[in-house]
C-alpha cells in the first residue's frame, strides 16, 4: 500500500505570538511521521488564515518560504474557527488522503496523532481527539465546557463527549461531507452524520502555550445554539410540550377557580394573578425567541451565501 498523504489542517486567528513557537512543533511531528513511514513525503501543515488584523499572514508566508511542507490558505475576512476550518479541509480534500484538523495554539497534544494514524492504517475513516482531562482549563473553562456537552446531547445533537475538533477525517469523508451544503456549520455534530469508521484517541489537554483565547463565553454560547439548532428541532417539540402543559395547568386552575366562586369564598387575588401574566408572557416571548432562532438560520440557509472565501494561497491551485 502507498503512504497516505497526510494534510495537518490549522486554522489561525490573530496567533501571532502562538504561531512562532507552534509551527516548528507541527513540522517536526510531520517530519517524524514521514521517517517512521507512516505518512508520504507529500504531506503538508496547512495554515488556515481566517481574516487575522496582525501579523498572522505574514509569518504563515514566511513559513511556505522556507519549508516546502508548510502552506497556506488565507481567508478573505475573519468568518470563525469553523468556516476557516471548512475552507482548509475543503482545500485539502483532493490533495490528501487524510487530514488531522488541530488549533495552532499547542492545548492539543500532537503526539496523539500517532494513535490516530495508527487507527486509520488499522481501517478507521475518522478517528476523534477525546480529552481525557481538563486539569489545565480554569475551573470555569471546564465547567460552561462540560455544561455545553450535557446541553447539546440533551437537545438531541448527537456530539462526541469532550471532542473538540481535533480529529483525523479520511479524503473519502471530505468528499462525503462536501455534499453537506450547510452554512450553518458545526463541524464536529457533522463529521458524525456522514458515517463511516470510526473510533477515538485519548490525550491530555494542555495549556495554550501564548496568546489569548478567541473564544470568550459569548462565542462558546453561539456556537451552544448554533450546535443545538443546526442538528435538532428538539427544542421546538419542548415548547410544544411546555405549552401542553401549562395549557392543563391552566384548565385545572379555571376548575378551581369555578369551585371555590361556587363555594363564595373568593379572595382578592391581585398578587398572584400579576405573577401567573408575567410568568406566561417571559415563557412566550422565549419560546418566540427559540422559533425565531430557528426561522433565523432558514433565512440563512435560503440565501446559500459562500461558507468560505480564499483569497489567498502561498501555492498555485
Ligand atoms: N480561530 C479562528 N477564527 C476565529 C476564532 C478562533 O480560526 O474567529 C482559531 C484559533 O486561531 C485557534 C482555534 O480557532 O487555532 C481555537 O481557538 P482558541 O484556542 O482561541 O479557542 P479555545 O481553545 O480557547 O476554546
Ligand atoms: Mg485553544
Amino acid at each position: 500500500m502507498e503512504k497516505p498523504i497526510l494534510y495537518i489542517v490549522i486554522p489561525c486567528y490573530n496567533e501571532q505570538e502562538v504561531l512562532p513557537i507552534t509551527a516548528p512543533m507541527f513540522l517536526n511531528k510531520l517530519k517524524q511521521l514521514m521517517s517512521d513511514g507512516l505518512i508520504s513525503g507529500d504531506s503538508r501543515v496547512m495554515f488556515v488564515n481566517d481574516g487575522s488584523t496582525d501579523g498572522t499572514w505574514d509569518i504563515i508566508s514566511k513559513l511556505a518560504a522556507e519549508d516546502e511542507h508548510f502552506i497556506g490558505i488565507s481567508q478573505s475576512r475573519n468568518r470563525g474557527h469553523q468556516n476557516a476550518l471548512l475552507a482548509g479541509l475543503m482545500e485539502a480534500k483532493d490533495r490528501c488522503d487524510i487530514s488531522i484538523s488541530i488549533d495552532c495554539d499547542g492545548q492539543d497534544d500532537i503526539d496523539a496523532m500517532d494513535k490516530m494514524i495508527a487507527e486509520y492504517l488499522g481501517g478507521c475513516e475518522v478517528v476523534y481527539g477525546v480529552r481525557s482531562s481538563r486539569e489545565t482549563d480554569s475551573f470555569f473553562k471546564r465547567t460552561t465546557a462540560q455544561g455545553f456537552y450535557k446541553l447539546l446531547s440533551a437537545m438531541g445533537a448527537e456530539v462526541v463527549y469532550n471532542h473538540a475538533d481535533y480529529r483525523l477525517v479520511s479524503s473519502r469523508v471530505l468528499r462525503e461531507l462536501a455534499s453537506f451544503k450547510e452554512v450553518n456549520l458545526f463541524l464536529r455534530g457533522m463529521v458524525p452524520l456522514v458515517g463511516f469508521k470510526s473510533t477515538c484517541v485519548e490525550y491530555a489537554r494542555c495549556e495554550r502555550l501564548a496568546g489569548k483565547s478567541k473564544y470568550p463565553l459569548s462565542k462558546m454560547l453561539s456556537l451552544a445554539a448554533d450546535g443545538i439548532t443546526s442538528l435538532s428541532v428538539k427544542p421546538l417539540r419542548l415548547i410544544t410540550g411546555f405549552g401542553v402543559f401549562v395549557a392543563l395547568l391552566s384548565f385545572i386552575g379555571v376548575i378551581w377557580a369555578i369551585i371555590s366562586a361556587l363555594c363564595g369564598d373568593t379572595v382578592a387575588g391581585w398578587a398572584s394573578t400579576t405573577c401567573i401574566v408575567c410568568f406566561v408572557g417571559g415563557v412566550q416571548l422565549i419560546c418566540l425567541g427559540i422559533i425565531g432562532e430557528y426561522i433565523g438560520k432558514i433565512y440563512l440557509e435560503t440565501k446559500g451565501r459562500p461558507r468560505y472565501i480564499i483569497s489567498e494561497r502561498t501555492y498555485d491551485k
